[in-house]
């Protein structure tokens, strides 16, 4: 399989992609989080990307579609993927076709989300800087701020400030939310509620792309 998931942040693609890559059997693939340890490592690549990613602006097209065709050609990548947090521009999704020609994409999910939840859900994120996983201030990791699966240390992403959230979330009307038409009118996209219990979600995701495999 290979899945693209779309939606505005906060709407738990992070931790769903972890759930959805494992039930189908498939790297997870979450250009968010390469970027990020691009710039703890203080590579090249996180130097330039640094700046976009605190100011909640995106990272330009030339360099995303660079790491996401290097990322395709590993071998783990050949029998499918899901793509978190990529294409997130109209330009992206052209490459990301081009790029898995000739089967391309078998379907991009978008996770519904209201406004007023991602703003919560935003604000109250906090994250495992060495294996991503989420927490929230409602829900913190059991010991301190150290993380329950990899003992990293759980801190407030940098973008997840006031500013950088509206700025996030202006650019995700204005670039990305164009791409859910995009993947309709090319008879791809399924449309799943992102609303509720974690789990619930999860099943609502595997029965949607389940549907759709068996079609
Ligand atoms: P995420 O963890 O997916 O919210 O991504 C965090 C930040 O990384 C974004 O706000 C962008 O600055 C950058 N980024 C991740 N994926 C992309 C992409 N496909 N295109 C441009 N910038 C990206």
């Amino acid at each position: 399989m290979r899945l693209v998931l779309l939606g505005p942040p906060g709407a738990g693609k992070g931790t769903q992609a972890v759930h959805i890559a494992r039930a189908f059997e498939v790297p997870r693939i979450a250009t968010g989080d390469i970027f990020r340890e691009n710039v703890r490592n203080e590579t090249a690549l996180g130097k330039e990307a640094r700046s976009y990613m605190e100011r909640g602006d995106l990272v330009p097209d030339d360099v995303v579609i660079g790491m996401v065709t290097d990322r395709l050609t590993q071998d783990d990548a050949t029998k499918g993927f899901l793509l978190d947090g990529f294409p997130r521009t109209v330009p992206q999704a052209e490459a990301l076709a081009e790029l898995t020609q000739p089967k391309g994409i078998d379907l991009a999910v978008d996770l519904e989300v209201p406004t007023e939840i991602v703003l919560k859900r935003l604000a109250s994120r906090r994250v495992c800087v060495d294996c991503g996983t989420n927490y929230s201030t409602d829900v913190p990791p059991k010991e301190g701020w150290t993380c329950d699966s990899c003992g990293g240390e759980v801190i407030q992403r940098r973008d997840d400030t006031e500013d950088a959230i509206r700025r996030r979330l202006e650019i995700y009307e204005h670039e990305t939310a164009p791409l859910v038409a995009w993947f309709m009118e090319r008879d791809m996209l399924v449309i799943v509620d992102g609303t509720g219990h974690p789990d619930t979600v999860t099943g609502r995701l595997v029965r949607a792309i389940d549907a759709r495999r068996h079609v």
